[in-house]
């Protein structure tokens, strides 16, 4: 057995102890009495009994050591600002932003939500949030009115924390009036916001219930909040799902389990050092904001970069000037993003010295070859692969180059991660599968590791309905993506459980279609969804970007691209595979988070209602698909 395997063999069997040690990874104000209870399924709770605070461990317990050294970088290309604040300045800063709460009457349990752009003031107003007990929701910051309204309905915040603007590709994007109409849209309004102004744009403020940050900040310079120590299992915020599949849900998320799971993912799987930069090009909005931007980093004693703005502008290069600059040890980001730099010239990274970077990771979803080998080449370190989800907080399947160095195999995010109890399942019978390239649902058996959501926000029976119940027979987690495991235990995420199609009997995921698309030189990215079709059940379609759209030519010349296409697809993966039809589009449907929104290109193309559609980004791409099918 590998020291891998049996370190992970020892997560599930000898879950207590293995869990006790990690938790020594942070500090405890109470130690606690039990490990896991897991005596009402599907809930689990860990570390009950022990008392801790996230913003402790973030950041006030660094300041003996590394007061003095950078905990939060913040470079925006958008407004040119650049501003580095050491783990004592960002320790003022989140005391003063948690005693502008305080005053604002925000009280432990209180839910503040954050709509913001990516400033440093929102990192301190979810470091102040979970210094004061208060539940933190981040609502991301592209998001318009509707989206808005319904998280702050949902989420009944005492208190709102957001900005005048933020900036995208050089335009200011105004933040409050979005703020006003959402707060207007909602049955529950908020007794204060508070606005950090930016001077990007002016704005009106309602007396009585909007406050100046700067004005309030000013009362509070020498604020000195402790910390609240909170119970393990007490909430530390909500965030919402991408809403790739259907209407987002708010995943609720704990405290102690939390802080344990990330402090051993940044040592076990992230091979991050205290002292060491780490640079995620999420966004706050985003779980992987939440988990490897403000608090995974800050907990293992790193810097973290906080970076507002395009990774190609002023050019490709921007990103990887910063790695030279911060000697960026650690890097986290999405495949959607490689394949916007892909579109330009490798030099543009080559051109900075990447000595200190040690790999990067990317998540979000499918990891292509042809992506991961161009980006491998072009930055010469690990490129690893990670799948998890909003749910489950950290990787779920991944690499673990802390325990035991192991390659990459592209295509696959790697095999099940230590306190995951991993299965693949039948989809129709439940039954476990457990031999090599069988296709099935990818589970967690329960208890799920710290970390995971604890519940669906205000709402057990959607939580136990939704994710616990959908495998007949077994009460298992299902993750409702759809994969195959090879020989070595590797993954392979084939799509979405209804992203499945059926053409004449014959099960194909749309990826698959995809990835042999993708591999012809002229296209550079594609999306594929089964239709409904009379004769064969349903058949595959094919929206596809080509590379260079002014060399598409004529329609002569698009259904010879069409035809070598198909053509492709017949011998890569057989004539059952191949797409009824290619069409070329200029741009794909995607949330704002860069996820393929195939159930909405799925529904236009069968003349359905496309559904909940506030999450995604540019609504042209669809209008597009539906003009071509006109
Ligand atoms: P919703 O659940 O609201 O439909 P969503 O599933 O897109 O939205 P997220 O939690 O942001 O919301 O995304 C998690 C999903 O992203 C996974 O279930 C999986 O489908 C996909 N994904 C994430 N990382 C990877 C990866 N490395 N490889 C393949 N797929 C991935
Ligand atoms: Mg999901």
């Amino acid at each position: 057995m590998s020291s891998y395997e049996a370190f992970h063999r020892r997560s599930i069997e000898d879950r207590d102890a293995f869990w006790t040690e990690q938790a020594m990874l942070v500090d405890w104000h109470r130690p606690f009495d039990r490990v896991c209870n897991y005596d009402n399924p599907p809930f689990a709770r860990w570390f009950e009994g022990g008392q801790t605070n996230l913003c402790h461990n973030a950041v006030d317990r660094h300041l003996s050591v590394r007061g003095d050294q950078n905990a939060l970088i913040f470079v925006s290309t958008e407004t040119n600002a650049e501003r580095v604040y050491s783990f004592r300045e960002l320790h003022l800063e989140v005391q003063r932003m948690a005693a502008v709460l305080l005053a604002q009457g925000v009280k432990k349990g209180d839910r503040v939500l954050i709509y913001m752009p990516m400033i440093p003031e929102a990192a301190f107003a979810m470091l102040a949030c979970a210094r004061i007990g208060a539940i933190h929701c981040v609502v991301f910051g592209g998001f318009a009115s509707h989206a808005l309204a319904s998280r702050i309905e949902d989420a009944t915040p005492v208190a709102i924390v957001s900005a005048d603007a933020g900036s995208r590709n050089g335009k200011v994007v105004p933040y409050k009036p979005l703020l006003d109409e959402a707060i207007r849209l909602s049955s529950h309004k908020p007794s204060s916001v508070v606005m950090v102004d930016r001077g990007l744009e002016p704005f009106v403020s309602l007396p009585g219930r909007d406050h100046d940050y700067t004005a309030l900040r000013e009362q509070h310079l020498n604020a000195q909040v402790p910390c609240e120590w909170l119970d393990a299992t007490d909430i530390s915020y909500t965030i919402y799902t991408s809403g790739t599949t259907g209407k987002p849900k708010g995943v609720q998320r704990d405290t102690g389990g939390y802080a344990v799971a990330l402090a051993a993912s940044m040592k076990h799987i992230f091979m991050g050092e205290p002292g060491e930069t780490y640079f995620s090009t999420s966004d706050i909005g985003w779980v992987v904001g939440h988990s490897y931007i403000v608090y995974g980093p800050l907990i293992a004693g790193m810097a973290t970069i906080m970076y507002e703005g395009l990774p190609v502008r002023p050019d490709a290069g921007i990103w990887w000037q910063l790695v030279e600059k911060y000697k960026v040890s650690v890097m986290f980001s999405a495949p959607t993003a490689v394949r916007v730099l892909k579109k330009h010239d490798a030099a543009y990274l080559q051109k900075y010295d990447l000595s200190s970077l040690k790999a990067l990771f990317l998540a979000g979803e499918p990891l292509d070859e042809p992506t991961a080998t161009w980006i491998a080449d072009a930055i010469g370190v690990p490129i690893i692969d990670n799948y998890w989800q909003t749910e489950s907080g950290w990787p779920i399947l991944t690499i673990a180059n802390g325990i035991e160095k192991k390659r990459s195999v592209f295509g696959s995010p790697g095999i099940p991660m230590y306190g995951y109890n991993v299965k693949l399942l039948h989809e129709a019978t439940g039954e476990e599968l457990t031999g090599a390239d069988e296709r099935g649902v990818v589970v967690v058996e329960g208890p799920t590791p710290p970390g995971f959501m604890q519940t669906v926000w205000k709402d057990d029976a959607r939580f136990i309905n939704t994710y616990w119940k959908s495998v007949p027979g077994k009460m298992v987690y299902s993750t409702f993506d759809w994969g195959i495991r090879d020989k070595n235990g590797y993954y392979f995420i084939l799509g979405r459980t209804d992203d499945v199609i059926n053409v004449a009997g014959h099960r194909l995921g749309t990826r698959e279609i995809e990835e042999s698309i993708s591999s012809h030189p002229r296209i550079a990215e594609v999306a594929v969804v089964g239709v409904a079709d009379a004769l064969k059940g349903q058949v595959a379609m094919a929206f596809a970007v080509v590379k260079d759209a002014a060399t598409l030519g004529d329609a002569a010349a698009r259904l010879a691209l069409e035809g070598e296409i198909m053509k492709r697809v017949d011998e890569q993966l057989g004539a059952v595979a191949r797409p009824a039809r290619v069409h070329f589009v200029s741009l794909l449907p995607k949330t704002r988070s860069g996820k393929m929104l195939r159930r909405a290109i799925q529904a236009v193309c069968e003349g359905r209602d496309p559904g909940d559609l506030t999450t995604m980004d540019d609504p042209s791409a669809l209008q597009q698909i539906r003009d071509l099918l006109a």
